[in-house]
């Protein structure tokens, strides 16, 4: 007998969906139902929701001479996870063998923050260790979880699978080395018809290092093994019912979006909305990997499919081009000045390699016509190194008043209307703009994205809410 079963399924869960007894539960309930459709099933988690800030933060407060909240984080930690294990797994020998493993990485993370303490600093190797427990807790609960209510099932730490370099909090996979090593631990369990459960977040470098892909990067993990292995599909299942129109924590009344390009969740990523990471698209877009975004907590919502092109066509009345708005919030724009600067070759490439040097991306880029000013957006936190970095850079210049300004503004906020066509449609910009004029909303700088697919603003971050209410009236 032939089966009509689909192949390979890497479902990812995030931490809320991980962050109780009862959300655990309905993890196993959907997995349990998609094993009727599905040969083989991987299972990528994070952390239970929480986790990692409170790993980081008492990691940072150590560091910093509180040896006090160490002891408040364990025992914090060590309730949360054993909560769930006590209200899951009635098998007392199965129980107690978790709570143990469960104690020995509680056990790692108390050595590892009373070493900060006593060093009195972290480093980034230092704070993916402790990062990286978060992850190893909870795959080790789920998986006992799934043998204790009848699916075969083991943990699977990807420091066993994920190769990285050593960019510390924020490694980037060998997808090679990567490939070879999945396969290798991943393949068997499946010709077991076990479930592995698998760390989100980290790998680890090829001398066995811990490393991280970035916060929220849980999400790229399951692409990554997605294209890999490879998949057939990669489902994301996070608190809400998929992609929308905007942020529902900002916008009671966002609708999910049921068909996004990848082109536009990858703008609509970058520029702030949390759903998902990032990098997630490019691997599976590379790969021809299905990818679906859906609710743990309303499981029978279909959630959000990612297409490479519209069904039906492209929508051509500009109301239903744009589909969504978006935020990133806590950035400065910094600006490079001086009529000095007209015309000399290299003074954009030394601006952004001074920006780099300090280790900060820049989203967004402006440059007037008569090059007399280079404005950027940047992260507040490291603003005050990159404005260092630049003065360092061009102080022959600020010295013979070449450039006579370098300078970050007030805090700002990145606002972003994402859809396929909002750059070349005539009228979408000017609709923009007279909605945020309307409501007295001064646009500070303005940037085209370089696809057809998003324009992006910026604006004084006391108007962000407001501006991104506003321009959602105007999605159809
Ligand atoms: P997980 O822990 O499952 O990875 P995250 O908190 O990282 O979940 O991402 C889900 C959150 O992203 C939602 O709760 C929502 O508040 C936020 N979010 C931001 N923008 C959007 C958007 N356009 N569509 C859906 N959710 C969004
Ligand atoms: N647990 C990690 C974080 O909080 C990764 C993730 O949730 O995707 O950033
Ligand atoms: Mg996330």
């Amino acid at each position: 007998m032939t089966s009509n079963k689909r192949e390979l399924l890497i479902m990812k869960f995030g931490g809320t969906s991980v962050g109780s007894a009862e959300a655990m539960n309905t993890v196993f309930e959907i997995v349990q139902q998609e094993k009727l459709e599905w040969k083989n099933i991987a299972v990528v988690i994070s952390a239970v929701s929480g986790a990692t800030n409170i790993l980081l933060e008492t990691a940072t407060k150590a560091a910093n001479g509180n040896e006090q909240v160490i002891v408040s984080s364990v025992e914090f930690l060590k309730q949360k996870h054993f909560e769930i294990i006590e209200r899951s797994i009635p098998d007392e020998t199965l129980q107690g063998a978790v709570k143990e493993a469960i104690s020995e990485l509680i056990n790692e993370f108390r050595s590892l923050c009373h070493a900060m303490f006593v060093l009195g600093e972290t480093t980034p190797r230092a704070l993916d260790a402790v990062a990286s427990l978060g992850e190893r807790m909870s795959v080790r609960v789920l998986s006992a979880i799934f043998v204790s209510k009848g699916i075969p099932s083991t943990y699977v730490d990807a420091t066993e699978l994920v190769v990285t370099n050593n960019l510390y909090q924020n490694a980037n996979p060998d997808f090679a080395a990567t490939t070879t090593k999945t396969r290798a631990v991943l393949n068997p369990l499946f010709a077991q018809n076990m479930v592995p459960i698998v760390t989100g977040f980290i790998g680890a470098t090829v001398d066995g290092i811990t490393t991280t892909l970035g916060r929220g990067g849980s999400d790229y993990s399951a692409a990554i093994l997605g294209a890999v292995l490879p998949a057939d599909d990669v489902w994301i299942w996070t608190d809400v019912d998929g992609v929308m129109t905007a942020d529902p924590r900002i916008v009671p009344t966002a609708r999910t979006i049921p068909e996004i390009l990848y082109s536009e969740i990858a703008e609509l990523a970058y520029y702030g909305a949390k759903v998902l990471h990032p990098k997630t698209v490019r691997p599976v877009i590379e790969s021809g990997i299905g990818l679906r975004i859906c609710n743990t907590f309303n499981p029978s919502h279909p959630g959000t499919r990612l297409v490479a092109s519209f069904q039906g066509g492209e929508p051509t009345q500009m109301e239903r081009i744009i589909k969504a708005v978006t935020t990133i919030r806590k950035q400065k724009l910094v600006t490079v000045e001086g009529r000095g600067m007209l015309g000399v070759p290299g003074v954009a490439a030394r601006t952004f390699a001074a920006v780099a040097s300090t280790g900060t991306s820049v989203p967004l880029i402006t440059q007037s016509s008569s090059e007399q000013s280079i404005c950027f957006a940047i992260p507040t936190a490291p603003s005050n190194d990159v404005i260092t970095a630049l003065r360092t850079e061009f102080s022959k210049e600020l010295a013979n008043n070449d450039i006579d300004g370098i300078f970050a503004s007030n805090e700002v906020s990145i606002l972003t209307v994402v859809g396929h066509g909002t750059k070349n449609t005539p009228g979408i910009a000017g609709l923009i703009f007279s909605k945020l004029g309307d409501m007295k909303i001064n646009v500070l700088a303005i940037a085209h994205g370089s696809s057809d697919v998003s324009i992006s603003l910026v604006i004084d971050s006391s108007d962000d809410e407001k501006a991104v209410i506003c321009l959602h009236d105007l999605i159809k």
